[in-house]
């Protein structure tokens, strides 16, 4: 596993230590509230999800 920042798509496998199913997570932004597809996330940093509509906010994670 590199340095390099996970972007998670629908479907793949979060990572190692989040051991939580992708369809447990919902989106973060702020009055949403749907399934969050889309995880962001750096080593040993806490992992932020959102949808497919509002995947862009988790850039801010990278
Ligand atoms: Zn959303």
């Amino acid at each position: 596993m590199s340095d390099e920042p996970l972007r998670l798509a629908e479907g793949m496998t979060p990572a190692p230590r989040e051991h939580a199913k992708v369809l447990g997570h919902t989106c973060e932004r702020e009055g949403c509230g749907k399934v969050a597809g889309w995880g962001f996330a750096r080593p040993r940093r806490e992992s932020h999800w959102f949808c497919f509509e509002h995947r862009g906010d988790g850039d801010r994670y990278l």
